[in-house]
């Protein structure tokens, strides 16, 4: 028996594997306290990825522009990449070459590839899908506190909440073992969509598409009149509370009404039910942060919580529902376009003094800050763009915004390099695709929602063939002139020089032991520098800010970057369903979830339907400025009717992301994936 960890979500249940002759079954860890003894449905059919039938076992390799990928050996495979990249860095620069990292690499893959980048590459163009995924809520979480870890308190301090205000997250579906801990709280859910989670809510918030930051400071505004903040914590523990309120003034009760759709009584409701609690809490995910105004819209919910006196409480707070398996940690150690290991700002002088002696390079000849996830898939094969792509754990075909004109950009490249363990859309358009082991087949650490850093253990063999993310680098980072011993590909030496690099960094792993990781059941928390401890819980004296206070951010709402028109006249959000995962790659290979949910679909409201012609189980498409998807018609009555939705996990035609806006955050970059215009076409029956 190995104990492990699930492959999928930022929630990382723990897991056991047994391997019998039938092949590698999995149970949930009874002893490992995020889940308690549960899994979801991707959890327990997790191993039907391991045995896909279309596997990649073999390198592949295109000839020429256009002709079949054909399996060819490893040395020729990993030649063809180590010389197309010296070619087209000696001919346009290291700029010329991108790499683009994923949320699901273990912290070793994360760290290497963000080394190979700066070091072996020289390249600035690196930056990973956890800027789709979670970059909003880190941006507000660092401004508000001075460090942003997902969840500043472990998981389990969930289960005593008596209220839980979730903010466009539908854990129901997406973590289903969480809701154990949610289970005593009655939750207030901010979803425009009646979603399983919002299904069994004491409150169910349902504002227009794009309007969650209007109805945060609308919140705001009810706790100031209602005589619900906390002034005694808001001057001991905060600064800009007046600034903050000052925004908020403007949005008197009816206003909000008007422009989000939640009535007024609603929203003294959830303040009331948030004031009255002795432990609450706020938690945002994806529906607060995937917008054009994401960061300010996290922010918003984070001052309510501050006027409340939450966060650096025990028994109450703010936190991100992390989404991907590593989305903390994949943000912590350097795959980041603008961040060094240890969570470090690439600017920084002394960050890149300390990351380049740990790596035995020149702090100088370290890269600066590079563009950010999409505006880096945006220029690629563009005059003075990258030419060649190296993917890591990422499928963009499927999961970037404006997925056509992503894949466009992709299909214009000298050179596109995949390492995946599937054939997913984007290693079939690749000119030379890298098989590479997955969860199960591999040793390394995982660091999940709540900054606890975790253990996956190897429990089976790789199918000849396969090869680590790690051993690939280092094969790559040999050809391009790099000595051997900078890049190991043993995931302990690797863990053991990335403490070093994290030390003194925000994200500080330096004191974190092997040893302490040989329990799944003890809890290890960053920050544990050298010669400390695990900090499970975060601000209970101080915020990381050098005064210690935490900081109120004044945010002003402002529309979504598409409203509807004659010509579009829906709004469309995207999202997840419980049997799927992500862009798909793994779980629609797996047949309970494709039974499950196996096409792509979209939710309309009855009457909606009615008026566009469209019939329930028909087909539409559903058409934006960016392009159109198709999608078997679902009817909902209750979805708002000026909405529709469409999970994003499905490919080819059935991609949402064809139609989503790549309108991004000033600050985290993050395009507007939750909200853009659309119309609709019936196509018949299909
Ligand atoms: Fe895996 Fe997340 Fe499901 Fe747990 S909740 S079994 S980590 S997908």
């Amino acid at each position: 028996m190995t104990r492990t960890h699930c492959p999928y979500c930022a929630l990382q249940c723990g897991t056991r594997l047994e391997v019998s002759p039938q092949g590698l079954t999995v149970s949930p860890d009874e002893d490992f306290p995020v889940n308690a003894g549960r899994l979801c449905m991707k959890g327990w059919t997790a191993p039907r990825v391991l045995s896909a039938p279309d596997r990649l076992t073999s390198p592949l390799m295109r000839q020429r522009p256009g002709a079949q990928q054909r399996p060819v050996p490893w040395e020729t495979a990993l030649d063809r990449v180590g010389a197309e990249l010296r070619r087209i860095v000696s001919a346009h620069g290291p700029d010329a070459v991108a790499v683009f990292g994923g949320g699901g690499l273990t912290n070793e893959k994360a760290y290497t590839l963000g080394k190979f980048a700066r070091v072996a590459l020289g390249t600035s163009q690196i930056d990973y899908n956890g800027r789709f995924c979670m970059s909003s809520a880190a941006a507000a979480g660092s401004a508000a506190f001075g460090l942003d870890r997902g969840l500043p308190f472990p998981v389990t301090d969930l289960a005593s909440a008596e209220v839980v205000l979730l903010a466009g997250a539908n854990v129901a579906e997406t973590m289903p073992p969480l809701m154990q801990h949610l289970a005593g709280a009655d939750l207030i859910v901010v979803d425009p969509r009646r979603s399983a989670t919002a299904e069994g809510a004491a409150l169910h918030l349902s504002p227009a598409p794009g309007t969650d930051l209007a109805l945060a400071l609308g919140l705001l505004h009810v706790a100031v009149v209602d005589g619900h903040v906390d002034h005694g914590y808001v001057a001991q523990r905060t600064t800009g509370f007046d600034e903050a309120w000052r925004r908020a003034a403007e949005w008197w009760p009816e206003r909000t009404e008007r422009v989000t759709g939640v009535p007024v009584a609603d929203q003294y409701a959830a303040v009331r039910m948030l004031a009255a609690a002795k432990r609450r809490y706020v938690l945002t995910g994806r529906g607060a942060e995937q917008h054009s105004k994401g960061t300010d819209t996290v922010s918003s919910y984070i001052n309510l919580a501050l006027a409340l006196g939450m966060p650096g409480r025990e028994g109450s707070g703010y936190g991100c529902l992390t989404g991907q398996g590593n989305g903390q940690g994949g943000r912590e150690h350097g795959q980041k376009a603008d961040q060094l290991p240890g969570y470090r700002r690439i600017t920084d002088p002394a960050a890149r003094e300390h990351v380049a002696g740990v790596w035995g390079v020149d702090p100088a000849d370290l890269p600066g800050a590079g563009p950010s996830g999409y505006e880096l898939l945006d220029s690629l094969g563009r005059p003075g763009g990258p030419r060649a792509l190296l993917v890591f754990g990422s499928n963009p075909v499927v999961s970037a915004p404006a997925a056509g004109e992503i894949t466009a950009r992709l299909a214009s490249l000298d050179l596109l390099v995949v390492a995946d363990f599937v054939p997913s859309e984007t290693a079939r358009m690749a000119d030379v695709v890298l098989p590479v082991t997955q969860w199960a087949e591999e040793d390394g650490t995982m660091t999940n929602l709540e900054g606890r850093v975790l253990r996956r253990r190897r429990a089976i063999d790789p199918p000849p063939g396969v090869r680590t993310d790690l051993w690939v680098l280092r094969e790559l980072a040999g050809r391009l002139g790099q000595p051997a011993h900078r890049f190991p590909d043993d995931p302990g030496e690797v863990f053991a020089e990335l403490r070093r690099a994290s030390q003194g960094g925000a994200a500080d792993y330096s004191g974190i032991e092997p040893r302490n990781l040989d329990d799944q059941a003890e809890p290890v928390h960053w920050p544990f520098p050298a010669g400390g401890s695990s900090t499970p819980r975060l601000f209970l004296e101080r915020f990381a800010h050098e005064d210690g206070r935490a900081r109120f951010r004044a945010v002003a709402h402002r529309d979504a970057a598409e409203l509807p028109d004659g010509a579009y006249p829906l709004h469309a959000t995207t999202g997840r369903v419980l049997a799927q995962y992500q862009s798909g790659a793994q779980t629609r290979r797996v047949p309970e979830s494709v039974e499950a949910d196996g096409e792509a679909f979209v939710e309309v409201h009855p009457d909606t339907a009615r008026r566009s012609g469209l019939t329930a189980g028909g087909l539409a498409r559903v058409v934006s400025r960016r392009g159109a998807t198709v999608a078997r018609v679902r009817t909902v009555a209750s979805l708002r009717t000026d909405t529709v939705f469409l999970p994003f996990h499905f490919p080819d035609a059935g991609r949402a992301n064809l139609i989503t806006n790549p309108a991004l955050d000033p600050v985290s970059r993050m395009p507007e994936f939750k909200v853009c215009s659309v119309r609709l076409e019936p196509l018949g029956s299909g």
